[in-house]
Formats: structure tokens, C-alpha cells, sequence
């Protein structure tokens, strides 16, 4: 195929995507709808500093990522710290990381944390095989017996979609666990400054081969030209490609692509949702004495996990301070999703206030809330035959976006890989 490519969205699929073509010497221009590139990476400034809208770590099993960062020569800026996990359960946290952890475990009953144990060992020995057409309910709730599922996995699960949880194939599951408990300890690792090192890197090497990278350029047509060309408009005008490659979140291309010759192939998709979050970020001054992440699915509490990046991150990379997250993965259309933001940051800072901080609200610097409509697909059984192809329109209009990473679970490791197999498929065009 002739190379001039355009690409649609500067997130990290957009921009690896933009490194291997242009690597493999595409004339390749990206999108990007704002003013910066990152996506759901991307960060905010507070006291001078960047911090990250949305937490963000990496895992030992994240090969692609890895080995990008190595080609970046950043792999060396990459450190790892042991993690924990904590579960909230009426008013006290019980870690969760040893077997010694597992049967002082209280929320569930002696036989459940048994049975909770058994399904950590029975999810690691599967392969994996046939586990698209059952729910993960179905799945494990022999295994983990009743009581387990409801008083443990349910919450977690509901914690990410709501009201799909039961739905939600075991496959997804089985991946998740072991992207997680890939490693023999439990660690997770970040990048000396930041993710936007990677960014910042990354586009750095895709101009070096040439790749012109555009912000601020909301991408608002995509249509056929002559000779089988695409034409797509932007706020500077309409430039003809040979090929076009989304990497949007789904539901924003149905906006863009509106001539049939085009969107067809992408019609059967129109059905793939997506679970939002909620993200409020606060600053304390001094660092919390909690674990890197604690699950907190108790109806009382307005958030559904904690995540303290003092348990992750250098502290001469906080810079001084101490943040933490406090998420609530929703529908986009949900009640809470469109509450303004202020209201949603301080009901999550009081609710902290109260069950973390002993009442003493002195102990937060600020706070800050955070939005993403479009973070993961609310899977159901099957997902693998819905799942979208590479190729809209053969030679000319492909996807590159998150449900096409099913069932790896959705992050920087999986897109870089989506991106680096659609590179080779494209080359080959
Ligand atoms: C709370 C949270 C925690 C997470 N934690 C982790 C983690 O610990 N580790 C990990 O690896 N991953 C994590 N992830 C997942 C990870 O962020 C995503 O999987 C990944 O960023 C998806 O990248 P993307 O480029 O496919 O999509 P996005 O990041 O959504 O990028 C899409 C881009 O397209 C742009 N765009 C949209 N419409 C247009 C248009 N019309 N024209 C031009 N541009 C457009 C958008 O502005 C955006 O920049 C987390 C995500 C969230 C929300």
C-alpha cells in the first residue's frame, strides 16, 4: 500500500501505532481531539508538578510496553515496588497477599477463604481454553461456592460494570488474573517521571521518522475520495490519505464516519458499550499508610477502590506529595457520571475524610476530579466472534482501539501490541 496514513486519536494506541509505521517508513500523520497527547494517560499540573489524571502502573508480564521502553531506551527510568493489596470490609482493611493474609481473612468464613484460595489456584492452572461462552460467575462459582462470589468477586466486579457484572465471561477474568499474578512476587513498576516520559519520548521518535503529530485537531469527517482514497476533515481543512486508522473510543467514530461506503463494516459494532470512571485525586500532606491498592465495595462509601501512589512512586518523582485515587467505574449515562464534578469530588473527599482520615480533613492539601466516558468495553459471553477486526474497508480504513485488545485487559501493554500487529498487517497491504 501507498504510505501516507492518517491516523485518528494520539492516545497510546495512536502513537505507538505512529512509531511502528513510521518506523517502517509510512508517511503517517496523527490527529489528536486535545491539546495534548497521552489519552487516558495524560496528566495535570498541580503545584508545578505532573500527576496523572488516572493512575497508572505497569506489570512484569507487560512484554510489548517493556520492550518499546527499551527501544526508547527508557527502560532503565523503570523501577518496581512489591504491592498490596487491602480489602475494606465495615470499617477495617484486611490485607490480602499471603496465604497466612487469606485465612485471617474475615469478610468471608473459614470455608470461603478455603474456597477463595482454591479459585487463585484453579484460575492460574486453566489455559484458558473455552472460557469466551461461560461468565465468569458460571465459571467459578463451583469452585468458589456461593458465598465467596457474592460477598467477593460480585462486589469487585460490579466495582468495574455495574450491572453487567454477572455477565462478564470468564475469559476476561482468567486474562486479568494472570496479567496480575503473572510474576512470582507481586510488584508493579513506573517510570521515572511519569507516564508523560513516555509520551513525550514517544513522539519524539515517531517525528524523528518523519510522523507529522497534530494536537488540537478534532478529527470531524471521514469519507471516500477518489480511487479508493479517503478524504478527513479537521479544523485546519481536508487532506486525502490512502488509509485511515481509527483509534477512538467506538462510540466517537459512529460521530465521524457517516458515509456508508466507509462506515459499513463498522455498522455491527454500533452494539459494544463501554464502562466510564470517575476519578477524584487527592492531595495529602503526608503519605498514606495504606497498600498500593484496597478494594472498597461497601455501599456506604461513594468510591470503589483506593489506589496510594505513595506505595508506587519515588518520592523525588511525587515531587513532595502524596496522592491518591479514589475511583468509581459508571455508565456514562449514569446519575453519578453526570453530577458535576465538584459535587462528586467533595462527596468522595468527605466519604475519605471520614473512614481513612479519622475526621481530620486539615490532612488534605487539594483535590481534584477527573472524568473518562470510554475506558473499557462492558463485555458479555462471546466477546471473541463481536470483537472488531483490523480491516473496515480492505487496504484503506482499519481500527486499532481498546475492544479489539480482548481479552488482554485494557492498558498501555496491550494497546502497544494492537498497534504493533495492525503495523505489520498494514505493511503488508
Ligand atoms: C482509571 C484508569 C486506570 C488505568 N490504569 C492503568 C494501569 O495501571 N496500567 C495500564 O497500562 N493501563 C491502565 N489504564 C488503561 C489505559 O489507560 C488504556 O487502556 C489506554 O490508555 C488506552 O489507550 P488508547 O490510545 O487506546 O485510548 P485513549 O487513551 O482513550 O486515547 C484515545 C484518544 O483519541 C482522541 N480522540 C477521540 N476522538 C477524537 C477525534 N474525533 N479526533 C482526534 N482524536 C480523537 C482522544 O482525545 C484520546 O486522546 C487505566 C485507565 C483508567 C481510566
Amino acid at each position: 500500500m501507498a504510505g501516507k496514513i492518517a491516523i485518528v486519536g494520539g492516545g497510546i494506541s495512536g502513537l505507538a501505532l505512529a512509531y511502528y509505521l513510521a518506523r517502517a517508513e509510512k508517511k503517517v500523520t496523527l490527529y489528536e481531539a486535545s491539546s495534548e497527547f497521552g489519552g487516558l494517560g495524560s496528566q495535570f499540573e498541580f503545584n508545578g508538578n505532573y500527576f496523572e489524571k488516572f493512575y497508572h502502573c505497569m506489570l512484569p508480564t507487560d512484554d510489548s510496553l517493556l520492550k518499546l521502553l527499551s527501544e526508547l531506551k527508557l527502560e532503565r527510568e523503570v523501577y518496581w515496588k512489591e504491592s498490596q493489596f487491602g480489602y475494606y470490609h465495615q470499617g477495617q482493611i484486611y490485607p490480602l497477599n499471603t496465604a497466612s493474609d487469606l485465612l485471617k481473612f474475615k469478610p468471608l468464613s473459614f470455608l470461603g477463604r478455603l474456597r477463595l484460595g482454591a479459585s487463585g489456584i484453579y484460575t492460574t492452572l486453566h489455559s484458558g481454553k473455552n472460557l469466551d461462552r461461560i461468565t465468569f460467575r458460571e465459571w467459578i462459582i463451583p469452585v468458589c461456592g456461593n458465598e465467596t462470589y457474592q460477598k467477593f468477586f460480585r462486589p469487585l466486579l460490579a466495582a468495574k460494570f455495574g450491572g453487567a457484572a454477572d455477565g462478564v465471561p470468564a475469559l476476561w477474568f482468567w486474562a486479568r488474573f494472570n496479567r496480575e499474578k503473572g510474576a512470582k512476587k507481586e510488584v508493579k513498576g513506573y517510570i521515572r517521571g511519569g507516564y508523560r516520559r513516555i509520551v513525550a519520548a514517544l513522539s519524539q521518535a515517531c517525528k524523528a521518522r518523519g510522523a507529522t503529530l497534530l494536537s488540537d485537531q478534532p478529527v470531524s469527517g471521514v469519507s471516500a475520495a477518489d480511487n479508493g482514497a479517503l478524504e478527513v476533515i479537521v479544523p485546519e481543512g481536508s487532506f486525502i490519505f490512502d488509509a485511515v486508522v481509527a483509534t477512538c473510543p467506538l462510540p466517537l467514530l459512529f460521530d465521524i464516519v457517516r458515509d456508508d461506503k466507509v462506515a459499513g463494516g463498522l455498522e455491527k459494532y454500533r452494539s459494544i458499550d463501554y464502562a466510564g470512571v470517575i476519578n477524584t485525586v487527592i492531595f495529602l500532606k503526608e503519605p498514606l499508610k495504606l497498600g498500593y491498592w484496597t478494594a472498597t465495595p461497601e455501599e456506604q462509601l461513594p468510591f470503589q477502590g483506593i489506589v496510594n501512589l505513595s506505595a508506587l512512586i519515588d518520592i523525588d518523582d511525587l515531587a513532595g506529595e502524596y496522592p491518591v485515587h479514589l475511583m468509581y467505574y459508571c455508565h456514562r449515562n449514569s446519575e453519578q457520571y453526570r453530577r458535576n464534578t465538584e459535587s462528586t469530588r467533595d462527596e468522595f473527599s468527605d466519604a475519605f475524610v471520614r473512614h481513612f482520615l479519622a475526621g481530620q480533613s486539615s490532612k488534605i492539601k487539594e483535590s481534584f476530579c477527573f472524568k473518562a466516558p470510554f475506558v473499557e468495553p462492558l463485555f458479555s459471553t462471546g466477546f471473541l466472534e463481536q470483537k472488531p477486526v483490523f480491516e473496515l474497508l480492505p487496504g484503506h480504513f482499519y481500527l486499532c482501539t481498546t475492544p479489539q485488545v480482548y481479552p488482554e485487559v485494557a492498558s498501555w501493554n496491550s494497546s502497544i501490541q494492537l498497534a504493533r500487529e495492525l503495523s505489520r498487517v498494514i505493511e503488508r497491504a
